[in-house]
């Protein structure tokens, strides 16, 4: 009976002993919202009490606006065109595009919402807050998801999510570069001048030739924003490196040429003084 006695007042103590450590613990914070001004925490489960259902994917969105950007926005820069809201690949057409731009990153461990300047210790805990409190500000009407276009875009070879081994089902492909054309005809229509038609068959190279099982044509075959960059950063870094190497050949030719007009004085000299003798 004692040892019963001694056991269980062990549990207990060993039970209120880890207590105000499981609570501390950083997994329940996981879970949490930090509101930076009052100091409270909040759970995200409260907020999703009235979220509306929203059937687009912010990810698959933001990795198409990222495609966009990247493959075709300078190119539409270069030409100076202005996208018809008609098109779907227009900012304006992009649902969550507003609240996109009020994600601010402010640190590692630190994201805040532009709204209402709540702070975030992830990623993840801002997007869930702006899926479940600023809902409203989505505009859900028909077309908005730029998530959709995804297939045109080509998502999956920006994310790696489609390994390369995966069998080209050619029903998908068709599907895609139907989609993929009709976005070259609506945003850049043929009839609508030389900057347009340029743009037209620029969209159809960067992306519609892809979509074939035939594999002959790779994805953004026409470049984007960041190889350009890699390729000045690349080529800054050369003439670095050989900036250093021409100045140490003018400086060997410039040796050697003073070595032999040296050469020739000496030279000249003893003739000067062997010729009277
Ligand atoms: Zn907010």
């Amino acid at each position: 009976m004692k040892k019963v006695t001694v056991i269980v007042s062990i549990l207990l103590f060993s039970i209120l002993r880890f207590q105000p450590f499981v609570s501390s613990s950083p997994l329940l914070y996981g879970n949490q919202v930090y509101e930076e001004s009052s100091g409270e925490s909040r759970n995200l489960n409260q907020e999703h009490e009235h979220a509306p259902e929203v059937h687009c994917s912010r990810e698959r969105s933001r990795v198409a606006s990222k495609v966009i950007e990247e493959y075709l926005t300078p190119f539409v820069e270069k030409e100076n065109y202005q996208l018809s809201r008609k098109c779907r690949l227009h900012p304006e057409n992009d649902m969550f595009r507003d609240q996109e731009e009020h994600r601010i990153y402010l640190d590692r461990n630190e994201w805040r919402c532009g709204y209402c300047k709540k702070s975030f210790r992830e990623e993840k805990f801002l997007d869930q807050h702006l899926d479940n409190r600023h809902c409203n500000l989505l505009n859900l009407s028909h077309g908005k998801c730029l998530a959709d276009l995804c297939g045109a875009l080509h998502c999956d070879a920006v994310t790696n999510s489609k390994s390369s081994r995966s069998k080209c089902n050619p029903a998908a492909a068709a599907r895609n570069r139907h989609l993929c054309e009709s976005l070259a005809d609506s945003c850049f229509p043929i009839s609508g001048g030389l900057s347009a038609s340029r743009l037209h068959e620029l969209f159809l190279h960067q992306f519609c030739d892809a979509h074939s099982c035939s594999g002959k044509h790779k994805p953004f075959s026409r470049g984007g924003k960041g190889q350009g960059s890699f390729f000045r950063l690349a080529a800054g870094a050369l003439i670095l490196v050989l900036l250093p190497v021409f100045y140490l050949f003018i400086y060997l030719i410039q040796c050697d040429m003073n070595g032999r007009t040296q050469d020739l004085r000496r030279i000249s000299k003893s003739g000067w003084k062997a010729k009277p003798s």
